[in-house]
Protein backbone atom coordinates (compact mmCIF):
# COMPACT_ATOMS: atom_id res chain seq x y z
CA UNK A 1 0.00 0.00 0.00
CA UNK A 2 1.32 3.06 -0.85
CA UNK A 3 1.16 6.97 0.98
CA UNK A 4 -1.35 8.03 -1.35
CA UNK A 5 -3.84 4.76 -0.42
CA UNK A 6 -2.97 4.73 3.03
CA UNK A 7 -4.07 8.36 3.27
CA UNK A 8 -7.09 7.94 1.29
CA UNK A 9 -8.75 4.99 3.47
CA UNK A 10 -7.94 7.83 6.70
CA UNK A 11 -10.56 9.55 4.61
CA UNK A 12 -13.73 10.26 6.75
CA UNK A 13 -16.65 9.48 4.78
CA UNK A 14 -19.51 10.24 6.82
CA UNK A 15 -20.95 11.25 10.08
CA UNK A 16 -21.62 7.45 10.83
CA UNK A 17 -17.53 7.22 11.08
CA UNK A 18 -16.13 6.34 14.25
CA UNK A 19 -14.76 8.42 16.34
CA UNK A 20 -18.90 9.60 17.00
CA UNK A 21 -18.71 13.20 18.18
CA UNK A 22 -20.49 14.10 21.79
CA UNK A 23 -22.45 16.49 20.65
CA UNK A 24 -24.36 13.88 17.81
CA UNK A 25 -24.61 11.13 20.22
CA UNK A 26 -26.27 14.38 22.31
CA UNK A 27 -28.66 15.28 19.80
CA UNK A 28 -29.84 11.84 19.09
CA UNK A 29 -30.74 11.22 23.11
CA UNK A 30 -32.21 14.28 23.15
CA UNK A 31 -34.76 13.95 20.47
CA UNK A 32 -35.51 10.23 21.91
CA UNK A 33 -35.96 11.77 25.55
CA UNK A 34 -37.86 14.39 24.11
CA UNK A 35 -40.69 11.83 22.57
CA UNK A 36 -40.46 9.69 25.47
CA UNK A 37 -41.52 12.32 27.22
CA UNK A 38 -44.14 13.93 24.99
CA UNK A 39 -46.09 10.42 23.75
CA UNK A 40 -45.74 8.53 27.36
CA UNK A 41 -46.28 11.70 29.76
CA UNK A 42 -47.85 14.60 27.95
CA UNK A 43 -50.51 12.72 25.97
CA UNK A 44 -52.03 10.19 28.30
CA UNK A 45 -52.30 13.05 30.85
CA UNK A 46 -54.85 15.36 29.43
CA UNK A 47 -57.81 15.77 30.59
CA UNK A 48 -60.85 17.38 28.93
CA UNK A 49 -61.88 16.20 25.54
CA UNK A 50 -61.02 19.44 23.95
CA UNK A 51 -57.65 19.26 25.43
CA UNK A 52 -57.38 15.70 24.33
CA UNK A 53 -58.12 16.87 20.88
CA UNK A 54 -55.42 19.78 20.94
CA UNK A 55 -52.92 16.85 22.45
CA UNK A 56 -53.94 14.22 19.81
CA UNK A 57 -53.31 17.18 16.92
CA UNK A 58 -50.40 18.15 18.68
CA UNK A 59 -48.74 14.57 18.63
CA UNK A 60 -49.04 14.21 14.88
CA UNK A 61 -47.71 17.33 14.17
CA UNK A 62 -44.30 16.92 16.73
CA UNK A 63 -44.28 13.34 15.36
CA UNK A 64 -44.46 14.16 11.59
CA UNK A 65 -41.82 16.81 12.62
CA UNK A 66 -39.76 14.17 14.57
CA UNK A 67 -39.45 11.73 11.46
CA UNK A 68 -38.83 14.97 9.20
CA UNK A 69 -35.49 16.06 11.07
CA UNK A 70 -34.79 11.68 11.76
CA UNK A 71 -34.97 11.19 7.98
CA UNK A 72 -32.76 14.76 6.73
CA UNK A 73 -30.35 14.28 9.77
CA UNK A 74 -29.78 10.45 9.08
CA UNK A 75 -29.29 11.77 5.11
CA UNK A 76 -27.31 15.05 6.49
CA UNK A 77 -25.03 12.24 8.18
CA UNK A 78 -24.65 9.69 5.94
CA UNK A 79 -24.23 11.43 2.96
CA UNK A 80 -20.44 11.73 1.91
CA UNK A 81 -19.74 15.05 0.65
CA UNK A 82 -16.25 14.83 0.01
CA UNK A 83 -14.50 16.07 -2.93
CA UNK A 84 -15.34 13.01 -5.49
CA UNK A 85 -11.61 13.37 -6.95
CA UNK A 86 -10.27 11.95 -3.44
CA UNK A 87 -11.61 8.31 -4.55
CA UNK A 88 -10.24 8.22 -7.46
CA UNK A 89 -7.23 6.50 -8.69
CA UNK A 90 -4.35 8.44 -11.00
CA UNK A 91 -6.10 6.56 -14.08
CA UNK A 92 -9.31 7.75 -13.82
CA UNK A 93 -8.07 10.98 -12.87
CA UNK A 94 -6.40 11.48 -16.20
CA UNK A 95 -9.14 9.32 -18.11
CA UNK A 96 -11.74 12.18 -16.87
CA UNK A 97 -9.81 15.23 -17.45
CA UNK A 98 -8.44 14.56 -20.73
CA UNK A 99 -11.77 13.96 -22.33
CA UNK A 100 -13.76 17.24 -23.49
CA UNK A 101 -16.26 18.61 -20.95
CA UNK A 102 -19.45 20.81 -21.47
CA UNK A 103 -18.08 22.90 -18.03
CA UNK A 104 -14.69 24.17 -18.26
CA UNK A 105 -14.82 24.73 -14.79
CA UNK A 106 -14.29 21.32 -14.37
CA UNK A 107 -11.43 21.01 -15.90
CA UNK A 108 -9.85 23.59 -12.77
CA UNK A 109 -7.95 21.44 -10.53
CA UNK A 110 -5.69 22.11 -6.94
CA UNK A 111 -3.55 20.05 -5.68
CA UNK A 112 -4.20 19.25 -1.75
CA UNK A 113 -1.29 18.85 0.24
CA UNK A 114 -3.00 17.53 3.04
CA UNK A 115 -4.82 14.69 1.52
CA UNK A 116 -2.21 14.43 -1.06
CA UNK A 117 -4.52 14.50 -3.81
CA UNK A 118 -5.58 16.78 -6.62
CA UNK A 119 -9.08 18.23 -5.66
CA UNK A 120 -11.68 20.57 -7.60
CA UNK A 121 -11.19 24.59 -7.03
CA UNK A 122 -14.53 24.59 -5.08
CA UNK A 123 -13.09 22.34 -2.54
CA UNK A 124 -11.90 23.04 0.55
CA UNK A 125 -9.96 20.79 3.55
CA UNK A 126 -11.57 20.12 6.73
CA UNK A 127 -9.09 19.34 9.28
CA UNK A 128 -11.31 17.51 11.70
CA UNK A 129 -12.19 15.16 8.75
CA UNK A 130 -8.89 14.94 7.26
CA UNK A 131 -10.33 15.46 3.80
CA UNK A 132 -11.11 18.01 0.96
CA UNK A 133 -15.02 18.92 0.83
CA UNK A 134 -16.73 20.19 -2.23
CA UNK A 135 -18.17 23.44 -1.69
CA UNK A 136 -17.36 22.95 2.30
CA UNK A 137 -19.64 25.29 4.57
CA UNK A 138 -18.70 23.84 8.06
CA UNK A 139 -17.76 21.53 9.78
CA UNK A 140 -20.72 20.29 12.10
CA UNK A 141 -20.53 18.96 15.51
CA UNK A 142 -24.61 17.64 15.47
CA UNK A 143 -23.99 15.77 12.66
CA UNK A 144 -19.77 14.80 13.09
CA UNK A 145 -20.10 15.44 9.18
CA UNK A 146 -18.63 17.93 6.54
CA UNK A 147 -21.51 20.14 5.13
CA UNK A 148 -20.70 20.41 1.77
CA UNK A 149 -22.95 20.58 -1.51
CA UNK A 150 -23.94 16.90 -1.08
CA UNK A 151 -25.49 17.29 2.19
CA UNK A 152 -26.25 21.27 2.47
CA UNK A 153 -30.10 20.46 1.23
CA UNK A 154 -30.32 18.28 4.13
CA UNK A 155 -28.17 20.26 7.20
CA UNK A 156 -30.57 23.14 6.07
CA UNK A 157 -34.18 20.84 6.56
CA UNK A 158 -33.04 19.22 9.70
CA UNK A 159 -32.06 22.47 10.88
CA UNK A 160 -35.61 23.96 9.86
CA UNK A 161 -37.86 21.09 11.40
CA UNK A 162 -35.83 21.41 14.59
CA UNK A 163 -37.23 24.91 15.35
ZN1 LIG B 1 -7.56 18.32 1.39
ZN1 LIG C 1 -15.42 17.96 8.57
Amino acid sequence: MNLNNFMKSEITRNGFTCPLNPAQIASWIVIAFNTIIFYCIQVPLSPSVIVLFIRHASSIIFGTFLIAIAITAYLATKLNPSDPHLFMSPEELCKQYTKPRKLKDEHKLDFCHLCQSFVGTESHHCTQCNRCVYKLDHHCIWMNNCIGYNNYMYCDKAGFFSL
